[in-house]
């Protein structure tokens, strides 16, 4: 079926079309629009004169329209989960659990939306200060570029749009190429909830000639980015003084001490490390496990992954189904192949069924291999064994990333250690790094990114401090 551009209101052809094929099936799934310069340069005139008509928005508006999406994609939930398992093969259980996060995250951006306010200051604590008084508030910035991976492509496009509508500005949204049908079709349901036309434009197509445009173009104020580090960086270095916020990649890694009751937390870790083929930026990469519970836990955790059920993203009883491109797939094996000829075990898993990677657990991976130091983005896990928590989060900082990291313990004074020495953005006792729910405070340090993202970290962002002062 043929998608169209949506700018300004309406549902626009273009040119050029490509073809979206299921990375499961193979079989074309639509065919979609490849935006031209023309396009680009209509949604971002389109979302700069929407932006003015969003800033005067009053809140209970803004909330409201957010409000309605989360009830439209509530009641066709299941149409969504399906978009989801077609054009990025995500297991149709899992894409359901996006779909209701994305319900949840709206209605934090609604709820936030009635939030945004500033502060009144003693301007009197300096002598020069007396007599007057003084406030703050919170103005939206205006555009807001935001550019999306297709990991995620319901959840993380919300976690742009929401707060960035919550806050009164107009968006010019550019999902990955592997998902732009989530994002239309959100499109379609914010104009049905009342959004006004230009508010939010999505132009599908090119990363680098969208994303170039869009992060260069000065009516644009900052860009909201979420993808691979490399693309991050690249866009950093190109957007000048405009706002950027970066949510990057990772090698994330959890930290098992001596004690722990294994039986308790291996069907977590299991789906920490293969839950959407491991295609999640907090996916659990790396496994460091105290040598007096890592047989125990080796043994258990193998079990567990052969146990998995491998197969088509629409059955309901599939855990795991391909990855993203044939070139993941064969980039996944060259990373495996690497380790078992540094020495590694691969113990289970390591060959792929067309674009299905079997998932693949690897004992003893050297810091410097790729699945170790690199972000594997695929079903792979590693797991090494350590003398003592401190060598296993020596290793877990020894990383270009940090976005989250575990540790499960049964002591406290060991979990407020790790909590105090592990560099991440965010530390999670007695769960996996892949933990997240949508209101709190995400996002990395190093190569992981800047910024942070839940709905109301988003909102400081996306919007400007302005202060009052005012002589009596
Ligand atoms: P990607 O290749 O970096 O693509 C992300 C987005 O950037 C896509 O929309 C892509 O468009 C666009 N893009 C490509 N080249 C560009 C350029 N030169 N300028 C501007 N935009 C450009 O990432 P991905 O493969 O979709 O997603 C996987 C990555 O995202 C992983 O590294 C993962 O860890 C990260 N991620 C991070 C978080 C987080 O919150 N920290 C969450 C999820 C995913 P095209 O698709 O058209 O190329």
């Amino acid at each position: 079926m043929k998608r169209r551009l949506f700018i300004n209101g309406a549902w626009v052809d273009t040119r050029d079309y490509s073809m979206l094929r299921s990375p499961y099936s193979g079989e074309v799934i639509a065919e979609i629009p490849v935006a031209g310069e023309e396009d680009i340069e209509q949604a971002i005139q389109a979302a700069y004169e929407a932006g003015t008509v969003m800033a005067r928005m009053p809140a209970y508006q803004r909330a409201a329209i957010l409000e309605r999406l989360s009830g439209l994609i509530e009641a066709r939930a299941g149409e969504a989960a399906r978009l989801l398992a077609l054009e990025v093969a995500k297991p149709i259980r899992t894409a359901m659990l996006e779909v209701e996060r994305t319900i949840e995250t709206y209605r934090f951006a609604a709820e936030e939306a009635k939030r945004i306010h500033g502060e009144t200051l003693p301007l009197d604590a300096s002598k020069s200060g007396e007599g007057r008084l003084a406030y703050t508030l919170r103005e939206p910035l205006g555009v807001i570029g935001a550019i999306t991976p297709f990991n995620f492509p319901m959840n993380l496009v919300a976690h742009k749009v929401g707060p960035a509508i919550a806050a009164g500005n107009a968006i010019v949204l550019k999902p990955a190429s592997q998902s732009p049908l989530s994002s239309l079709f959100i499109a379609e349901l914010l104009q049905e909830a009342g959004l006004p036309d230009g508010a939010l434009n999505v132009v599908t197509g090119s990363g680098r000639l969208i994303g170039e445009r869009i992060v260069t173009d000065d009516r644009v104020r900052m860009i909201t980015f979420t993808g691979s580090p490399a693309v991050g960086i690249g866009i950093r270095n190109q957007a000048g003084l405009k706002r950027v916020t970066l949510e990057l990649g990772s090698n994330s890694a959890l930290i098992v001490d001596k004690g722990v009751r294994i039986d308790d937390i291996i069907d977590r870790s299991v789906t920490g490390a293969f839950a959407n083929q491991g295609q999640v930026c907090i996916s659990l990469q790396r496994v460091y496990v105290h040598e007096e519970v890592h047989d125990e836990f080796v043994d258990q955790f193998i079990q567990r992954t052969r146990q998995l059920k491998i197969g088509d993203p629409l059955d309901p009883a599939t855990d795991v189904s391909a990855v993203i491109s044939p070139e993941d797939v064969r980039r996944l094996l060259d990373w495996i192949e690497e380790a078992r000829q540094a020495g590694a075990t691969i113990a289970t898993g390591g060959c792929a069924d067309g674009n299905v990677l079997h998932p693949t657990v690897i004992l003893e991976a050297g810091s410097k291999l790729k699945v170790c130091c690199q972000e594997v983005f695929g079903p792979i896990v590693v797991i090494n064994q350590v003398k003592s928590v401190d060598e296993a989060i020596q290793q877990v900082n020894e990383s270009r990333f940090g976005l989250q990291a575990g540790i499960y313990t049964e002591h406290v004074h060991t979990a407020l250690h790790a909590a105090d020495q592990l560099h991440v953005g965010g530390v999670m006792i007695n769960d996996i790094p892949s933990f997240r729910v949508d209101h709190m405070p995400y996002g990395g340090v190093k190569e992981s990114g800047i910024g942070r993202e839940g709905i109301k970290y988003a909102i400081e962002e996306m919007t400007e401090m302005k202060l009052v002062v005012w002589k009596k």
